[in-house]
Protein backbone atom coordinates (compact mmCIF):
# COMPACT_ATOMS: atom_id res chain seq x y z
CA UNK A 1 0.00 0.00 0.00
CA UNK A 2 1.35 3.68 -1.10
CA UNK A 3 2.25 5.27 2.37
CA UNK A 4 0.68 8.35 1.34
CA UNK A 5 -2.79 5.99 1.80
CA UNK A 6 -1.99 4.95 5.78
CA UNK A 7 -2.97 8.09 6.99
CA UNK A 8 -6.08 8.90 5.80
CA UNK A 9 -6.77 4.74 6.16
CA UNK A 10 -5.69 5.40 10.21
CA UNK A 11 -8.09 7.57 10.14
CA UNK A 12 -10.90 6.04 8.66
CA UNK A 13 -10.50 3.25 10.91
CA UNK A 14 -10.49 5.14 14.02
CA UNK A 15 -13.37 7.11 12.86
CA UNK A 16 -15.44 3.88 11.83
CA UNK A 17 -14.35 2.70 14.91
CA UNK A 18 -15.67 5.26 17.34
CA UNK A 19 -18.77 5.99 14.45
CA UNK A 20 -20.12 2.32 14.38
CA UNK A 21 -20.94 1.96 17.74
CA UNK A 22 -22.36 5.27 18.47
CA UNK A 23 -24.41 4.85 15.28
CA UNK A 24 -25.53 1.34 15.99
CA UNK A 25 -26.50 2.15 20.16
CA UNK A 26 -28.65 4.98 18.67
CA UNK A 27 -30.60 2.65 16.18
CA UNK A 28 -31.37 0.74 18.86
CA UNK A 29 -32.10 3.50 21.44
CA UNK A 30 -34.52 4.70 18.14
CA UNK A 31 -35.84 0.98 17.57
CA UNK A 32 -36.55 0.88 21.69
CA UNK A 33 -38.08 4.36 21.62
CA UNK A 34 -40.39 3.86 18.70
CA UNK A 35 -41.65 0.48 20.88
CA UNK A 36 -42.55 2.47 23.75
CA UNK A 37 -43.92 5.15 21.95
CA UNK A 38 -46.37 2.60 20.31
CA UNK A 39 -47.41 0.71 23.50
CA UNK A 40 -47.63 4.23 25.48
CA UNK A 41 -50.28 5.13 22.43
CA UNK A 42 -52.05 2.10 23.14
CA UNK A 43 -52.24 2.19 26.61
CA UNK A 44 -52.86 6.21 26.58
CA UNK A 45 -49.88 7.57 28.29
CA UNK A 46 -49.21 9.69 25.74
CA UNK A 47 -51.72 12.04 27.50
CA UNK A 48 -50.61 13.62 30.63
CA UNK A 49 -52.34 12.95 33.65
CA UNK A 50 -50.90 15.90 35.97
CA UNK A 51 -47.39 17.37 36.01
CA UNK A 52 -45.27 16.28 32.80
CA UNK A 53 -42.24 17.54 30.84
CA UNK A 54 -42.51 19.71 27.91
CA UNK A 55 -39.42 20.29 25.49
CA UNK A 56 -38.34 22.96 23.46
CA UNK A 57 -36.92 22.08 20.22
CA UNK A 58 -34.84 25.08 19.71
CA UNK A 59 -33.37 24.74 22.99
CA UNK A 60 -32.54 21.05 22.45
CA UNK A 61 -28.99 20.13 21.88
CA UNK A 62 -29.77 16.12 22.07
CA UNK A 63 -27.06 15.91 25.45
CA UNK A 64 -29.75 12.81 26.00
CA UNK A 65 -29.44 13.48 29.93
CA UNK A 66 -33.04 13.83 30.37
CA UNK A 67 -33.71 10.21 28.91
CA UNK A 68 -31.04 8.67 31.15
CA UNK A 69 -31.98 10.73 34.13
CA UNK A 70 -35.65 9.89 34.20
CA UNK A 71 -35.77 6.50 36.30
CA UNK A 72 -39.55 6.80 35.70
CA UNK A 73 -39.42 4.31 32.39
CA UNK A 74 -40.02 6.18 28.85
CA UNK A 75 -41.40 9.37 29.36
CA UNK A 76 -38.96 10.32 27.09
CA UNK A 77 -37.52 8.74 24.01
CA UNK A 78 -35.59 9.00 20.91
CA UNK A 79 -37.36 9.43 17.98
CA UNK A 80 -36.28 10.57 14.18
CA UNK A 81 -33.16 12.02 15.86
CA UNK A 82 -35.17 14.10 18.78
CA UNK A 83 -35.44 13.83 21.86
CA UNK A 84 -39.78 13.33 22.33
CA UNK A 85 -41.86 13.05 25.38
CA UNK A 86 -43.32 10.39 24.47
CA UNK A 87 -44.91 8.86 28.20
CA UNK A 88 -45.95 11.85 30.07
CA UNK A 89 -48.62 9.70 31.70
CA UNK A 90 -45.47 8.50 33.50
CA UNK A 91 -43.73 11.57 35.00
CA UNK A 92 -44.57 11.79 38.89
CA UNK A 93 -43.00 15.01 38.68
CA UNK A 94 -39.49 15.24 40.60
CA UNK A 95 -37.96 17.35 37.64
CA UNK A 96 -35.03 15.50 37.45
CA UNK A 97 -35.26 16.04 33.74
CA UNK A 98 -35.18 20.01 34.00
CA UNK A 99 -32.31 19.85 36.31
CA UNK A 100 -30.23 17.53 34.01
CA UNK A 101 -30.58 19.40 30.74
CA UNK A 102 -28.02 21.86 30.52
CA UNK A 103 -30.02 24.14 27.83
CA UNK A 104 -32.81 24.73 29.92
CA UNK A 105 -35.16 23.35 27.09
CA UNK A 106 -37.15 21.36 29.79
CA UNK A 107 -40.25 22.45 31.55
CA UNK A 108 -42.75 21.03 33.74
CA UNK A 109 -46.34 21.60 33.23
CA UNK A 110 -49.92 21.19 34.35
CA UNK A 111 -52.74 20.23 32.28
CA UNK A 112 -52.58 20.20 28.26
CA UNK A 113 -54.18 23.40 25.95
CA UNK A 114 -57.37 20.80 25.82
CA UNK A 115 -57.27 19.69 29.14
CA UNK A 116 -57.13 22.47 31.70
CA UNK A 117 -55.93 20.90 35.55
CA UNK A 118 -57.01 23.58 38.70
CA UNK A 119 -54.11 23.43 41.44
CA UNK A 120 -54.04 25.63 44.30
CA UNK A 121 -51.32 28.77 43.69
CA UNK A 122 -47.88 27.58 45.73
CA UNK A 123 -44.16 28.84 45.77
CA UNK A 124 -41.53 26.44 46.08
CA UNK A 125 -41.79 26.35 49.56
CA UNK A 126 -45.43 25.36 49.37
CA UNK A 127 -46.92 28.36 50.63
CA UNK A 128 -49.93 29.65 48.68
CA UNK A 129 -50.65 33.23 48.30
CA UNK A 130 -51.75 33.45 51.54
CA UNK A 131 -48.65 33.67 53.67
CA UNK A 132 -48.43 31.20 56.65
CA UNK A 133 -51.00 28.70 54.72
CA UNK A 134 -49.38 25.76 52.87
CA UNK A 135 -50.71 23.16 50.65
CA UNK A 136 -48.93 19.55 50.51
CA UNK A 137 -49.34 16.40 48.48
CA UNK A 138 -51.95 15.81 45.96
CA UNK A 139 -53.91 18.72 46.56
CA UNK A 140 -51.04 20.88 45.50
CA UNK A 141 -51.38 18.60 42.24
CA UNK A 142 -48.54 16.26 42.64
CA UNK A 143 -50.07 12.87 43.06
CA UNK A 144 -48.43 9.46 44.17
CA UNK A 145 -47.54 8.47 47.75
CA UNK A 146 -43.86 8.74 47.33
CA UNK A 147 -44.10 12.72 46.36
CA UNK A 148 -46.64 13.49 49.08
CA UNK A 149 -44.63 11.72 51.89
CA UNK A 150 -41.02 14.11 50.49
CA UNK A 151 -43.84 17.01 50.14
CA UNK A 152 -44.59 16.66 53.84
CA UNK A 153 -41.45 16.74 55.43
CA UNK A 154 -39.43 19.71 52.88
CA UNK A 155 -42.50 21.43 53.99
CA UNK A 156 -42.25 21.16 57.32
CA UNK A 157 -38.26 21.60 57.56
CA UNK A 158 -38.97 24.80 55.72
CA UNK A 159 -41.26 26.18 58.35
CA UNK A 160 -39.20 24.78 61.34
CA UNK A 161 -36.21 27.14 59.52
CA UNK A 162 -38.51 30.31 59.41
CA UNK A 163 -39.64 29.55 63.36
CA UNK A 164 -36.05 29.34 64.52
CA UNK A 165 -35.39 32.59 62.84
CA UNK A 166 -38.47 34.02 64.53
CA UNK A 167 -39.47 36.25 67.57
CA UNK A 168 -42.96 35.60 68.90
CA UNK A 169 -45.09 38.98 69.81
CA UNK A 170 -47.56 39.40 72.77
CA UNK A 171 -51.10 37.43 71.31
CA UNK A 172 -49.80 35.33 69.07
CA UNK A 173 -51.14 31.82 68.82
CA UNK A 174 -49.29 28.97 71.17
CA UNK A 175 -49.55 26.31 68.50
CA UNK A 176 -46.56 26.91 65.83
CA UNK A 177 -48.69 24.80 62.88
CA UNK A 178 -51.92 22.91 62.32
CA UNK A 179 -51.71 19.60 59.83
CA UNK A 180 -55.11 19.18 58.06
CA UNK A 181 -55.37 15.34 56.71
CA UNK A 182 -53.33 12.44 57.34
CA UNK A 183 -52.58 10.59 54.48
CA UNK A 184 -49.05 10.46 53.12
CA UNK A 185 -48.32 14.10 53.02
CA UNK A 186 -49.94 15.07 55.95
CA UNK A 187 -48.34 12.21 57.97
CA UNK A 188 -45.00 12.57 56.81
CA UNK A 189 -45.67 16.79 57.77
CA UNK A 190 -46.82 15.49 61.06
CA UNK A 191 -43.74 12.98 61.69
CA UNK A 192 -41.40 15.89 60.93
CA UNK A 193 -43.18 18.41 63.21
CA UNK A 194 -42.97 15.66 65.94
CA UNK A 195 -39.19 14.92 65.23
CA UNK A 196 -38.52 18.72 65.00
CA UNK A 197 -40.06 19.87 68.74
CA UNK A 198 -43.02 21.87 66.96
CA UNK A 199 -46.25 22.81 69.25
CA UNK A 200 -48.45 21.71 66.43
CA UNK A 201 -51.98 19.62 66.13
CA UNK A 202 -52.44 17.09 62.97
CA UNK A 203 -56.21 16.64 61.82
CA UNK A 204 -57.46 13.57 60.29
CA UNK A 205 -61.30 13.32 59.26
CA UNK A 206 -61.31 9.42 59.26
CA UNK A 207 -57.69 7.52 60.09
CA UNK A 208 -54.22 7.81 59.35
CA UNK A 209 -53.11 6.82 56.06
CA UNK A 210 -55.35 8.94 53.72
CA UNK A 211 -56.24 7.56 50.26
CA UNK A 212 -53.96 4.41 50.95
CA UNK A 213 -56.35 2.92 53.55
CA UNK A 214 -59.22 2.96 51.00
CA UNK A 215 -57.15 1.04 48.21
CA UNK A 216 -58.82 -2.47 47.96
CA UNK A 217 -57.77 -5.33 50.08
CA UNK A 218 -54.40 -6.97 49.67
CA UNK A 219 -53.72 -3.77 46.63
CA UNK A 220 -49.79 -3.94 45.88
CA UNK A 221 -48.63 -0.10 46.46
CA UNK A 222 -45.91 0.98 43.91
CA UNK A 223 -43.47 3.51 45.11
CA UNK A 224 -40.60 4.72 46.20
CA UNK A 225 -38.19 4.78 49.22
CA UNK A 226 -38.49 7.72 51.35
CA UNK A 227 -37.16 9.13 53.94
CA UNK A 228 -38.93 9.50 57.28
CA UNK A 229 -37.91 11.92 59.87
CA UNK A 230 -37.28 10.61 63.18
CA UNK A 231 -37.44 6.65 61.87
CA UNK A 232 -35.15 6.99 58.70
CA UNK A 233 -35.66 5.35 55.34
CA UNK A 234 -38.44 3.39 54.61
CA UNK A 235 -36.99 1.39 51.43
CA UNK A 236 -40.11 -0.93 49.94
CA UNK A 237 -40.73 -0.32 46.05
CA UNK A 238 -43.71 -2.86 46.42
CA UNK A 239 -45.72 -3.69 49.56
CA UNK A 240 -49.54 -4.01 50.23
CA UNK A 241 -51.56 -1.77 51.21
CA UNK A 242 -52.28 -3.20 54.45
CA UNK A 243 -48.42 -4.25 55.04
CA UNK A 244 -47.72 -0.29 54.21
CA UNK A 245 -50.39 0.92 56.44
CA UNK A 246 -49.03 -1.01 59.61
CA UNK A 247 -45.49 0.12 59.07
CA UNK A 248 -46.93 3.72 58.99
CA UNK A 249 -49.22 2.94 62.15
CA UNK A 250 -45.76 1.58 63.82
CA UNK A 251 -43.48 4.43 63.04
CA UNK A 252 -46.58 6.41 64.82
CA UNK A 253 -46.63 4.52 67.78
CA UNK A 254 -42.74 4.71 68.40
CA UNK A 255 -42.64 8.43 67.37
CA UNK A 256 -45.32 8.86 70.15
CA UNK A 257 -47.50 11.17 67.51
CA UNK A 258 -51.07 11.89 68.33
CA UNK A 259 -53.10 12.47 65.29
CA UNK A 260 -56.60 13.55 66.44
CA UNK A 261 -58.78 11.26 64.21
CA UNK A 262 -62.54 11.58 63.23
CA UNK A 263 -62.25 15.88 63.74
CA UNK A 264 -62.70 17.29 60.25
CA UNK A 265 -61.91 20.71 59.77
CA UNK A 266 -64.43 23.04 58.09
CA UNK A 267 -63.28 25.94 57.71
CA UNK A 268 -59.97 28.15 58.37
CA UNK A 269 -59.94 32.36 58.34
CA UNK A 270 -56.56 34.97 58.90
CA UNK A 271 -57.24 35.87 62.43
CA UNK A 272 -57.50 39.39 63.27
CA UNK A 273 -53.90 41.56 63.32
CA UNK A 274 -51.86 38.61 61.23
CA UNK A 275 -50.72 39.95 58.03
CA UNK A 276 -48.69 42.20 59.28
CA UNK A 277 -45.14 41.79 58.56
CA UNK A 278 -43.83 38.48 59.48
CA UNK A 279 -47.11 37.95 61.74
CA UNK A 280 -49.38 35.12 60.59
CA UNK A 281 -52.32 32.94 62.40
CA UNK A 282 -55.42 31.13 61.66
CA UNK A 283 -58.32 30.31 63.49
CA UNK A 284 -59.17 27.11 62.46
CA UNK A 285 -63.03 25.57 62.60
CA UNK A 286 -63.49 21.75 63.37
CA UNK A 287 -66.35 19.63 63.63
CA UNK A 288 -65.22 19.43 68.07
CA UNK A 289 -63.14 22.58 68.71
CA UNK A 290 -61.77 25.95 66.92
CA UNK A 291 -57.98 26.32 67.10
CA UNK A 292 -55.66 29.50 66.75
CA UNK A 293 -52.35 28.21 65.02
CA UNK A 294 -49.62 30.47 63.90
CA UNK A 295 -49.22 27.80 60.46
CA UNK A 296 -52.03 25.96 58.78
CA UNK A 297 -50.81 22.82 56.48
CA UNK A 298 -53.48 21.32 54.14
CA UNK A 299 -53.16 18.03 53.19
CA UNK A 300 -56.66 17.16 52.45
CA UNK A 301 -55.31 15.10 49.02
CA UNK A 302 -58.14 15.98 46.00
CA UNK A 303 -60.22 12.91 46.23
CA UNK A 304 -62.57 14.72 49.72
CA UNK A 305 -65.30 14.70 47.41
CA UNK A 306 -66.14 12.10 45.13
CA UNK A 307 -67.65 13.03 41.64
CA UNK A 308 -71.10 12.07 41.22
CA UNK A 309 -72.83 11.18 37.79
CA UNK A 310 -76.28 12.65 38.57
CA UNK A 311 -78.29 10.05 37.34
CA UNK A 312 -81.71 8.48 39.05
CA UNK A 313 -80.62 6.44 41.69
CA UNK A 314 -77.51 7.49 42.68
CA UNK A 315 -78.40 7.89 46.38
CA UNK A 316 -79.84 4.04 46.89
CA UNK A 317 -77.68 2.13 49.59
CA UNK A 318 -76.10 -0.39 47.11
CA UNK A 319 -74.12 2.53 45.06
CA UNK A 320 -70.51 3.37 46.83
CA UNK A 321 -67.88 5.67 45.86
CA UNK A 322 -65.10 4.09 47.58
CA UNK A 323 -64.39 -0.40 47.99
CA UNK A 324 -62.79 -0.97 50.97
CA UNK A 325 -64.02 -4.65 51.36
CA UNK A 326 -64.06 -6.77 48.13
CA UNK A 327 -65.02 -10.28 50.14
CA UNK A 328 -67.80 -8.95 51.51
CA UNK A 329 -69.55 -9.51 48.12
CA UNK A 330 -69.66 -12.68 46.94
CA UNK A 331 -72.44 -14.44 44.73
CA UNK A 332 -73.05 -10.50 43.62
CA UNK A 333 -73.85 -8.92 40.20
CA UNK A 334 -71.73 -5.84 39.86
CA UNK A 335 -71.75 -2.72 38.16
CA UNK A 336 -68.33 -0.75 38.28
CA UNK A 337 -67.94 2.58 36.59
CA UNK A 338 -64.65 4.23 35.44
CA UNK A 339 -62.05 3.88 33.51
CA UNK A 340 -59.06 4.59 35.64
CA UNK A 341 -57.16 2.51 37.74
CA UNK A 342 -59.23 2.82 41.11
CA UNK A 343 -61.93 1.46 39.16
CA UNK A 344 -60.25 -0.75 37.45
CA UNK A 345 -58.43 -2.17 40.59
CA UNK A 346 -61.75 -2.34 42.41
CA UNK A 347 -63.49 -4.45 39.39
CA UNK A 348 -60.45 -6.70 39.90
CA UNK A 349 -60.94 -7.31 43.66
CA UNK A 350 -64.55 -7.66 42.89
CA UNK A 351 -63.83 -10.52 40.31
CA UNK A 352 -61.55 -12.50 42.64
CA UNK A 353 -65.18 -12.92 44.70
CA UNK A 354 -66.14 -16.26 44.29
CA UNK A 355 -69.76 -16.15 42.53
CA UNK A 356 -69.65 -12.52 41.24
CA UNK A 357 -70.92 -11.16 37.48
CA UNK A 358 -68.67 -8.13 37.55
CA UNK A 359 -68.97 -5.58 34.60
CA UNK A 360 -66.99 -2.78 34.25
CA UNK A 361 -68.65 0.68 32.43
CA UNK A 362 -66.61 2.44 30.62
CA UNK A 363 -67.27 5.30 28.18
CA UNK A 364 -63.99 5.65 25.96
CA UNK A 365 -62.99 2.96 23.80
CA UNK A 366 -59.91 2.29 25.03
CA UNK A 367 -58.50 2.98 28.76
CA UNK A 368 -56.19 5.97 28.98
CA UNK A 369 -53.47 6.82 31.51
CA UNK A 370 -53.70 3.65 33.71
CA UNK A 371 -50.68 1.44 34.72
CA UNK A 372 -49.18 -1.20 32.00
CA UNK A 373 -49.94 -3.55 34.66
CA UNK A 374 -53.45 -3.13 35.10
CA UNK A 375 -53.96 -3.22 31.17
CA UNK A 376 -52.53 -7.06 31.80
CA UNK A 377 -54.92 -7.73 34.52
CA UNK A 378 -57.62 -6.46 32.98
CA UNK A 379 -56.82 -9.06 29.57
CA UNK A 380 -56.69 -11.54 32.00
CA UNK A 381 -59.74 -11.54 33.12
CA UNK A 382 -61.71 -10.82 30.56
CA UNK A 383 -59.92 -13.53 28.82
CA UNK A 384 -60.71 -15.93 31.86
CA UNK A 385 -64.62 -14.88 31.66
CA UNK A 386 -64.17 -12.87 35.27
CA UNK A 387 -64.98 -9.26 33.74
CA UNK A 388 -66.99 -8.14 31.25
CA UNK A 389 -65.96 -4.53 29.91
CA UNK A 390 -69.19 -2.57 28.44
CA UNK A 391 -66.78 -0.28 25.95
CA UNK A 392 -68.39 2.95 25.32
CA UNK A 393 -71.03 3.24 28.04
CA UNK A 394 -73.13 5.64 30.12
CA UNK A 395 -75.18 4.71 32.95
CA UNK A 396 -78.36 6.88 33.01
CA UNK A 397 -79.72 4.96 35.70
CA UNK A 398 -79.60 2.99 38.63
CA UNK A 399 -82.53 0.53 40.21
CA UNK A 400 -82.41 -1.41 43.39
CA UNK A 401 -82.26 -5.16 40.87
CA UNK A 402 -80.97 -3.28 37.66
CA UNK A 403 -78.66 -0.69 36.07
CA UNK A 404 -79.58 1.01 32.67
CA UNK A 405 -76.31 2.81 30.56
CA UNK A 406 -76.78 3.76 26.88
CA UNK A 407 -73.67 2.78 24.37
CA UNK A 408 -75.05 5.37 21.35
CA UNK A 409 -78.02 3.79 20.87
CA UNK A 410 -81.53 2.87 22.78
CA UNK A 411 -80.79 2.41 26.38
CA UNK A 412 -79.88 -1.17 27.81
CA UNK A 413 -81.08 -2.87 31.49
CA UNK A 414 -79.03 -5.69 33.15
CA UNK A 415 -79.91 -6.98 36.12
CA UNK A 416 -77.60 -5.67 39.47
CA UNK A 417 -76.96 -5.86 42.69
CA UNK A 418 -74.16 -3.06 43.57
CA UNK A 419 -72.60 -0.05 42.04
CA UNK A 420 -69.41 0.87 42.70
CA UNK A 421 -68.55 4.25 41.13
CA UNK A 422 -65.06 5.80 40.44
CA UNK A 423 -65.80 8.86 38.37
CA UNK A 424 -62.75 10.95 40.32
CA UNK A 425 -62.87 13.67 42.59
CA UNK A 426 -63.75 17.07 42.89
CA UNK A 427 -60.82 19.56 44.32
CA UNK A 428 -62.41 20.97 47.21
CA UNK A 429 -62.32 24.26 45.62
CA UNK A 430 -64.97 26.13 48.06
CA UNK A 431 -63.26 25.17 51.00
CA UNK A 432 -59.88 26.48 49.63
CA UNK A 433 -61.24 29.68 48.02
CA UNK A 434 -62.64 30.44 51.21
CA UNK A 435 -59.21 30.29 52.83
CA UNK A 436 -58.37 32.68 50.38
CA UNK A 437 -56.41 30.58 48.62
CA UNK A 438 -55.75 31.33 44.82
CA UNK A 439 -56.59 28.69 42.41
CA UNK A 440 -55.20 29.03 38.91
CA UNK A 441 -56.46 26.04 35.82
CA UNK A 442 -53.79 25.39 34.23
CA UNK A 443 -53.61 24.74 30.45
CA UNK A 444 -50.11 23.39 29.79
CA UNK A 445 -48.21 25.65 31.92
CA UNK A 446 -46.14 25.38 35.17
C1 LIG B 1 -57.06 3.26 43.85
C2 LIG B 1 -55.82 4.06 43.91
C3 LIG B 1 -54.60 3.45 43.73
C4 LIG B 1 -53.41 4.18 43.87
N1 LIG B 1 -52.22 3.52 43.77
C5 LIG B 1 -51.06 4.18 44.01
C6 LIG B 1 -49.82 3.48 43.99
O1 LIG B 1 -49.74 2.26 43.76
N2 LIG B 1 -48.70 4.20 44.22
C7 LIG B 1 -48.72 5.56 44.49
O2 LIG B 1 -47.66 6.13 44.70
N3 LIG B 1 -49.90 6.23 44.51
C8 LIG B 1 -51.07 5.58 44.29
N4 LIG B 1 -52.25 6.27 44.32
C9 LIG B 1 -52.24 7.72 44.58
C10 LIG B 1 -51.97 8.04 46.08
O3 LIG B 1 -52.83 7.26 46.90
C11 LIG B 1 -52.20 9.52 46.37
O4 LIG B 1 -51.45 10.29 45.45
C12 LIG B 1 -51.76 9.87 47.80
O5 LIG B 1 -52.51 9.15 48.74
C13 LIG B 1 -51.91 11.37 48.04
O6 LIG B 1 -51.56 11.61 49.37
P1 LIG B 1 -52.11 12.91 50.18
O7 LIG B 1 -51.58 12.79 51.57
O8 LIG B 1 -51.79 14.13 49.41
O9 LIG B 1 -53.69 12.79 50.14
P2 LIG B 1 -54.66 11.63 50.67
O10 LIG B 1 -53.97 10.33 50.73
O11 LIG B 1 -55.88 11.74 49.83
O12 LIG B 1 -54.98 12.06 52.16
C14 LIG B 1 -55.78 13.17 52.45
C15 LIG B 1 -56.32 13.02 53.86
O13 LIG B 1 -56.96 14.22 54.27
C16 LIG B 1 -58.13 13.91 55.00
N5 LIG B 1 -59.03 15.06 54.91
C17 LIG B 1 -59.63 15.54 53.80
N6 LIG B 1 -60.36 16.63 54.10
C18 LIG B 1 -60.23 16.82 55.45
C19 LIG B 1 -60.74 17.79 56.35
N7 LIG B 1 -61.52 18.79 55.94
N8 LIG B 1 -60.43 17.69 57.68
C20 LIG B 1 -59.61 16.67 58.11
N9 LIG B 1 -59.09 15.74 57.29
C21 LIG B 1 -59.38 15.82 55.98
C22 LIG B 1 -58.67 12.66 54.29
O14 LIG B 1 -59.54 11.92 55.15
C23 LIG B 1 -57.38 11.92 53.99
O15 LIG B 1 -57.02 11.03 55.04
C24 LIG B 1 -53.46 5.57 44.14
C25 LIG B 1 -54.70 6.22 44.30
C26 LIG B 1 -55.86 5.49 44.18
C27 LIG B 1 -57.18 6.17 44.36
Amino acid sequence: MPDSLIVPLIGAVLVAAVLLPFLSSHRRREAASREAEAEALRYGLHEPVSLHPVIDPAGCILTGNCVDVCPEGDVFGLIDGRVKVISPARCIGHGLCERACPMHAIQLVFGTEKRGIDIPFIRENFETNVPGLYVIGELGGMGLVGNAFEQGRQCVEGIVKKIGSESRAPGDPDLDLVIVGCGPAGLSASLTARAAGLRFLSVEREDIGGTVRHYPRKKLVLTRPVEIPGYGKLNVSEITKEDLIGTWEEIVRGSGLEVSTGETVTSARALAGAGAPGRTGFLVETTLREIETRRLVLAIGRRGVPRKLGVPGEELPTVAYSLREPESFQGDRILVVGGGDSAIEAALALAAQPGNEVRLSYRGASFRRIKPKNHERVEQAVAAGRLEVLWGTNLVRIDPDSVTYRNGGAPETLPNDYTFIFAGGELPTKFLRDCGIAIDTKFGTP
